[in-house]
């Protein structure tokens, strides 16, 4: 399956990975291994078997997990139709107060029109969407 299931610290830094038992150790397929390959994991070498340094492989796991998560850009909140962190449409936004401090801002993708949804406390509104018009919505 995809890397999504792979930890990286079921890696063990100082040892190396034949392609089988690196598909083992992650809990993935054989063919993902040569898959990570053509993303850019190294093998030690060019010689057969293909072997793959654990400190290697650890960090590109890491890697690939770091550009999976999409942190949300001052202005945007992430729309889990588009998968992408949007634009609220016409710039309008509604807060929904849920605690004294903090509540749920509102909106409608600029891009497929679906309804977003991000936490945010109250002293950050300004800051975390710069331009936007930000509408109270009263329980
Ligand atoms: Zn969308």
């Amino acid at each position: 399956m995809p890397t999504r299931g792979a930890s990286p610290n079921r890696v063990k830094l100082h040892h190396s990975y034949s392609i089988a038992e690196l598909a083992i150790c992650c809990g993935v397929h054989k063919n993902t291994i040569r898959h990570w390959q053509g993303r850019g994991l190294e093998p030690i070498d060019k010689s057969r078997p293909i072997l793959f340094q654990g400190a290697t492989v650890r960090a590109f796991l890491c890697n690939q997990r770091a550009r999976r998560k999409r942190p949300c850009t001052h202005g945007t909140i992430y729309c889990l139709r588009c998968r992408e962190p949007r634009q609220p449409a016409l710039g309008m936004v509604d807060f929904l107060p849920m605690t004294p401090t903090s509540g749920n801002l509102r909106a409608i993708c600029s891009q497929c029109e679906a309804i977003i949804h991000r936490r945010a406390r109250w002293v950050d509104l300004a800051r975390i969407m710069p331009g936007c018009t930000i509408q109270l919505v009263e329980a």
